[in-house]
């Protein structure tokens, strides 16, 4: 078939705006020293790991897994201390739980808003399923003006807002009289995405029985499961009822599941290394702030956005430099706006971040 008559068919058939989308990018990274994703760089201990690969040998891929994941449902109900009234629902990764609550609530002229920067899958989520996206941008120190966000909410009537408590990339979190002020507020679902509660110290889980119109997201990923690709929703059972209709038979495979029970079942090893990263961060924002010419914004995260000042090399040069021996981060420049020069390094290990600190002296112009 001749190139052109394939391009022609994909110009009449495939939506406007999928054509106009650029794939999420993943830069390559295999043998880098890799600060670019806010996954946890320490892998499991050898007894949890032993436990883990006994569990995996009990299982069988013949049948379909749990289309409820049952076990797993019950196990996280119980450690996170819900009532009854609380409901659970997984998704493969936090980013189709994403997906399902922007399809549970878009109706034609729906709209999807939160603060600009924030998480990129909200606004693309928003335009795969053809849903208008709108936001409210940061100050130059990454704080949200919450008047103008309340002006904005009220004006647009958004059916869904997200949250992202902390916020990613900038790694702070607003207030939590704030994120009260905007679910007050709402004249639609407010959720409140939790990817880095284990490094954060503030939480809306238990507020979720407190208001008609809030759910809460969390991940795996961040605390040392990023390769499972597990996310979850907490909420009043009639709202996670709804959203459940929409979740694909099978979303959460036999391994999955089996795996994050034994997560579960260690999870102190999990909550001591997220500590061990709290204190990591503290260190290393202390020693990025000695550098010359770097500006380092306070962090409720598993990772930092440095600043670079005009007088220097540009971000780009510096993220450049980095790769070229060895070290991923994320440039996130490209984005302009507030982002304007900045880098975003998530914490590694202790010997990763002394890498990176090497790393980033020889780059810097010493002053
Ligand atoms: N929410 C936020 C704020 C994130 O930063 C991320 C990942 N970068 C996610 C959700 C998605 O996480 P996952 O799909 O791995 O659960």
């Amino acid at each position: 078939v001749a190139f052109n008559a394939v391009e022609q068919a994909i110009d009449s058939l495939v939506r406007t705006e999928v054509r106009a989308i650029n794939a999420y990018h993943v830069p390559p990274s295999t043998n880098m020293i890799k600060l670019d994703a806010m996954e946890n760089p320490y892998g499991w201990p050898d007894d949890l790991r032993q436990a883990w690969l006994a569990k995996l040998a009990e299982l069988s891929l013949n049948r379909y897994p749990d289309p409820s994941a049952t076990e797993l449902h019950q196990t996280l109900h119980r450690h996170l201390n819900l009532t009854s009234a609380t409901g659970l629902l997984f998704g493969n990764g936090s980013d189709e739980i994403i997906q399902l609550l922007i399809m549970a609530v878009n109706k034609p002229d729906a709209k999807v808003m939160s603060i600009a920067p924030t998480f990129v899958m909200y606004d693309m989520i928003a335009r795969f399923l053809g849903a208008d996206y709108c936001s409210v941008p940061l100050d130059e120190s990454f704080q949200l003006d919450v008047d103008s966000f309340i002006t904005a909410m009220i004006e647009q009537q958004p059916a869904l807002v997200f949250i992202a408590y902390p916020n990613n990339p900038t790694g702070n979190a607003l207030s939590r009289q704030d994120v009260i002020r905007i679910i007050e507020a709402a004249p639609g679902l407010v959720v409140v995405d939790e990817a880095y509660h284990a490094f954060a110290e503030d939480s809306f889980v238990q507020d979720t029985c407190a208001y008609p119109n809030v759910l809460v997201m969390r991940t795996f990923s961040k605390v040392g499961l990023a390769g499972l690709r597990l996310g979850y929703l907490v909420g009043p059972v009639a709202w996670i009822e709804q959203i459940d209709k929409l979740r694909l038979p099978y979303n959460i495979n036999t391994m999955t599941q089996a795996s994050a029970l034994v997560a579960l079942a260690h999870w102190p090893i999990l909550a001591e290394q997220a500590l061990q990263i709290c204190q990591d961060r503290a260190e290393l924002a202390k020693q990025l702030a000695e550098l010359p010419g770097v500006a380092v914004y306070p962090s409720a995260a598993n990772f930092i956005v440095i600043r670079l000042d005009l007088a220097g090399p540009t971000a780009t040069d510096v993220f450049e430099g980095l790769k070229a021996v060895g070290i991923l981060i994320k440039n996130l420049s490209g984005q302009g706006g507030v982002l304007a020069n900045c880098l975003r390094i998530t914490v590694g290990s202790i010997s990763e971040n002394s890498q990176l600190l090497k790393g980033l002296a020889a780059l810097l112009p010493s002053r």
